[in-house]
């Protein structure tokens, strides 16, 4: 772990530390709070709630906490490790502006980031209008009707286009995948590692010669290729379609404004990363991917789908459509495991559209490929051969023997430039490409006269596209693409969509499971300075020294957290942890010889990811059930062993259970698993009930997945970016996910994401709360953390009874409310009660999971008592709206709960005619008269839209009444 110089550090009397900060309750708010509960002390309180046999013998063994400035100052000196090139590597990641009025107005700005995913479309309107821009763009770019609101990454996205393709495709289920071999590398090992976990077949060949014998699902191009190669790819589409196999084809999206876009050449699918459209390199993540399909391939499609519905005054409004939380409901018959994807960063990408247009994002094109063509005619003069004539802004050059060299040289000159081989060079050109650049790789190369032939070149060049390729269609049409270009402009439509919203800047967001913390901008500060973000992901190591320095040491205290031998953060999201772990799990066991071990155990309570992970993993679900106290029913596990004994994988449990409940048998449940030959995974996304009290590792676990974008204050972004570092015991480190591009690396497990580090751009951020908070401080949260959840359980529990609890009626660190019994005597639902919740101010708790009909509640330690009050006195006045309807005040279809929320349309409207009066409608407690929150919409039609389904924004027209 990195050293830091020991300088006193506490606070002294009076003076806050950062953990006093982060966390919510201090002082006499901790004791109102302990006498409500009865207990005398904090720790009185969690030695009761956390049984004793998962506590850990020792504190955390982490470097002292420092401060706020300190910790920036560590990592200005980590930053300054890291060496700023240009980047002109490509390989699927270029150098591009972010604009400052959206570096500083969306990435740095908390209404945007501390958002959660827009599962409330009513508090949503704003992001859900961005990611619907985002759709839009998208779809016509690629030429294709549907797109999503964002995936992982490239390499990921082309595999869940081919799983995509093999479920879609089904008069060809078991046929062969075929990849062109001019694909990036990264992609064809992500894809690899698919397949061989599913166990289909996958051919790499050369598809510019046709395509291969056999029964073929679906094919995989790209465009432009690896080498850079532009080919008109309609002919080998239509031959794959004539042999009845699905043509996925993963295409540079700023490439698409000059060249013929998939859809048009009659891919079925498109697929790509948004990074270039204005979204910092942060050595290698996190990015927006994209996809994009032909109509009839909606219901396939993975990720999240915005769509337009209507409120119900009729107005046009946005919100999840179809796959809403479909793993929850699918399980292992979901169509992919992704939950959190990268809104903030589709978000970022779809305003760069916005700022730009249509129109600017061709002259960035264009730009970047006359560069390319000038710097190929004064290379090609000097006598370079490049290995292809039609190219966008990335040329291969064929330099026999040479390739270390003239690497070695163009670094010299300030230049990264991309080694494929000993021969081969690739350089590419970006929308920061300059003459100067040109004229410092050509004397790097030893052009004669370098500036002159770069001046001479340039004046010459013209568009260099085969006709054939080049775009005739219009695309970003939409007036939203067309209507923002002051500066003005732009950071009013920010603020407007912004302020439609509900994130954590306004209101605690109580989402059981989802651990809405503090994002300290402390925390946030170091993420976009260049040292960090303007990294490429392929930079030579001796480059990047800075950003492996904070990831070992971010890997080792996540180790020292989680009591584990190992940890990988290349996943990029906790379904990508899951996924790489119980990959590790079945290569464990591969390696043992135990190929017959494929059956893993998942509780019915379960997060809906875990079920379609294990499917991913090519392991078969065995559902274990719930007891009715919430653990996992222990003859039913007894039987589920003993039914799969010798084919026993594992078991995948979540601790504290998603019931928000510390089972004190955790122990035996790992010891039945190891006793019949099974691994066991224990899903850390609840780890914010763990840390510095008990370790995952040591209890137990082989293997957990931890969330950074919920435990280590990784903000939610609206619904990524995240982090789901995978941690394993000693046994199963080789089996870590490896390097996807060929990195040297002693992990021999397969790569889950497009690059080594995955989201590496977001760790400074977990790595300075850690810093920050120590191992007391980390200790303090978690029992804070149980602290304000049983607080609110405690007060809560005679309007809606705590429907599990644990050792003297104790809660870990969230409470689930159960809501059926008032549901069943006044018809006002738990979704009600979310809605009502929003006129209140507030975003709701987490709706309907794990169980139907409740509503789950996590306050997290960085809420204070006024606030987590606000939000239990509006509980119970909510209840109280609920007895009004139980005397007959008004019914349940007239009531202020079914008619919220209200939007300030609905409470000034002339024909008010409800069952109760305005004040009540908007201002049902006192203090909403100064602080108002009005949702801009009325309830949303959810399942109205899935039957007419939009994906793209509507015109300006359908607002006017
Ligand atoms: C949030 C969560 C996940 C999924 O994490 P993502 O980052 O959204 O993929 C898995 N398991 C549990 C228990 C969770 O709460």
């Amino acid at each position: 772990m990195t050293e830091t110089t020991a300088r006193p550090t506490t606070s002294t009397a009076g003076e806050l530390s950062f953990a006093d900060r982060h966390i919510g309750p201090r002082g006499d708010a901790t004791e109102t709070m302990l006498r409500q509960l009865g207990y005398a002390t904090l720790d009185d309180l969690v030695d009761t709630a956390v049984p004793a046999d998962i506590r850990q013998a020792k504190p955390l063994d982490l470097p002292a906490a420092r401060s706020e400035a300190e910790v920036l100052d560590d990592l200005r000196a980590i930053a300054a490790k890291n060496i700023v090139k240009t980047q002109m590597i490509g390989q699927g990641f270029y150098n591009t502006i972010t604009p400052p009025v959206i570096l500083r107005n969306v990435l740095e700005d908390p209404a945007w980031y501390t958002a959660y995913t827009p599962y409330q479309p009513e508090i949503s309107q704003g992001r859900l209008e961005a990611l619907l821009n985002f759709q839009t763009m998208v779809s016509d770019l690629t030429g294709l009707p549907i797109a999503n609101a964002s995936l992982l990454d490239e390499a990921s996205a082309v595999a869940e286009a081919v799983l995509l393709m093999r479920r879609a495709n089904k008069a060809r289920a078991e046929a062969k995948t075929v990849l062109d071999a001019d694909l990036f590398p990264q992609t064809i090992a992500v894809v690899k590692g698919r397949a061989e976990a599913l166990g289909f077949e996958l051919e790499i060949a050369d598809l510019s010669q046709g395509l291969p014998d056999g029964e073929i699902s679906g094919i995989v191009l790209q465009q432009p290729g690896n080498s850079g190669r532009v080919v008109d790819q309609t002919a080998v589409i239509a031959a794959a379609k004539e042999r009845g196999a699905m043509v996925t084809v993963a295409a540079d999206i700023l490439a698409l404004t000059l060249i013929v876009p998939p859809g048009e050449q009659g891919a079925d699918i498109a697929v790509g990363n948004t990074q270039r459209l204005g979204v910092p390199l942060f050595f290698g993540g996190p990015h927006a991917a994209y996809m994009s399909v032909r109509d009839g391939l909606v219901r396939s499609l993975p990720g999240r789908l915005v769509g337009v519905s209507k409120d119900d005054t009729g107005l046009p409004a946005y919100r999840l459509a179809l796959q809403t939380r479909e793993q929850h409901i699918r399980r292992e018959k979901a169509t992919s495991n992704i939950c959190t994807a990268q809104a903030l960063l589709a978000i970022t990408a779809s305003m760069y559209g916005v700022y730009h247009g249509p129109e600017g994002l061709k002259a960035i094109a264009q730009r970047a490929h006359l560069r390319a063509g000038a710097l190929a005619s004064v290379l090609g003069d000097a006598g370079f051969a490049l290995a292809n004539e039609s190219f966008f802004d990335t040329l291969t050059l064929q330099v026999p023997g040479r390739a270390n060299e003239l690497v070695t040289a163009a670094e010299e000159h300030g230049i990264n430039l991309r080694r494929l081989d000993a021969d081969t060079v690739g350089i590419s050109t970006d929308e920061t490409t300059t003459t100067a650049h040109l004229v410092a790789i050509a004397e790097a190369f030893g052009v004669a006269d370098a500036a002159g032939a770069v001046e001479a070149a340039e004046a010459a060049v013209t568009e260099a596209l085969p006709s054939d390729v080049v775009r005739s269609s219009e695309y970003m049409t939409h007036p939203i693409f067309h209507t923002v270009r002051s500066e003005t402009q732009m950071l009013r439509y920010l603020r407007r969509l912004s302020d439609r919203d509900l994130a954590l800047d306004r209101t605690m967001i109580p989402l059981g499971s989802c651990t809405m913390k503090l994002n300290a901008t402390a925390e946030m500060e170091s993420i976009s300075w260049p040292e960090f973000a303007s990294i490429h992901p392929y930079a030579p190591s001796h480059q990047t020294q800075g950003w492996r320095e904070l990831i070992e040491d971010l890997e080792a205290r996540l180790s020292a957290i989680t009591g584990y031998a190992g940890v990988s953060i290349q996943p990029n999201a906790g379904s990508q942890g899951e996924y790489a772990g119980l990959l590790a799990i079945r290569q464990y066991h591969l390696a043992n010889g135990d190929a017959e071990r494929t059956v893993c155990l998942i509780p019915a309570s379960a997060h809906g990811t875990n079920a379609a992970s294990a499917v991913l993993a090519g392991l078969k679900v065995v559902v274990v059930k719930t007891a009715a106290n919430g653990t996992i029913d222990s003859a039913d596990l007894d039987a589920k062993i003993e039914a799969n004994h010798d084919s026993l994988a594992g078991i995948m449990i979540t601790y504290p259970s998603t019931h928000g409940v510390y089972d004190a048998d955790v122990r035996e449940v790992c010891d039945k698993v190891h006793a019949a030959g099974g691994q066991v995974y224990i899903d850390g996304a609840n780890l914010n009930a763990l840390v510095g009290l008990g370790q995952p590792g040591q209890f137990g676990g082989d293997v957990s997945h931890l969330n950074l974008h919920k435990t280590f204050c990784i903000p939610h972004g609206g619904g990524g970016p995240g982090v789901g570092p995978v941690a394993v015991a000693e046994h199963l480190v080789p089996f870590l996910p490896g390097a996807p591009a060929g990195e040297a690396t002693e992990r021999t497990g397969t790569a889950v994401a497009a690059t080594t580090y995955g989201s590496a751009g977001v760790l400074p951020i977990s790595w300075a709360y850690v810093a920050m908070m120590g191992a007391e401080g980390l200790t303090n949260a978690t029992k804070n953390a149980l602290l304000t959840a049983n607080y609110v359980a405690s007060r809560l529990n005679e309007y809606f009874p705590v429907l599990y609890t644990g050792n003297q009626g104790l809660v870990a660190h969230e409470c689930i409310l159960d809501l059926r019994d008032a549901t069943a005597k006044t018809g006002i639902t738990a979704e009600d009660v979310a809605k009502r919740l929003i006129d209140y101010g507030f975003h709701a708790p987490t709706l309907a999971f794990p169980v139907a009909g409740t509503l789950m509640v996590e306050p997290t330690e960085s809420e204070d008592l006024a606030e987590i009050d606000r939000f239990i006195d509006a509980m119970i006045a909510i209840r109280a709206e609920m007895e009004q309807v139980l005397a007959g005040e008004f019914t349940a279809e007239e009531s202020p709960l079914r008619l919220a929320p209200h939007s300030a349309a609905a409470v000034v409207s002339s024909d008010w005619d409800r069952a109760y009066t305005r004040e009540q409608g908007a201002f049902p407690v006192p203090g909403l008269r100064q602080d108002k929150y009005f949702a801009p919409v009325g309830r949303i039609d959810g399942a109205g839209g899935d039957r007419n389904l939009i994906c793209s924004c509507p015109p300006p027209e359908a607002f006017e009444n």
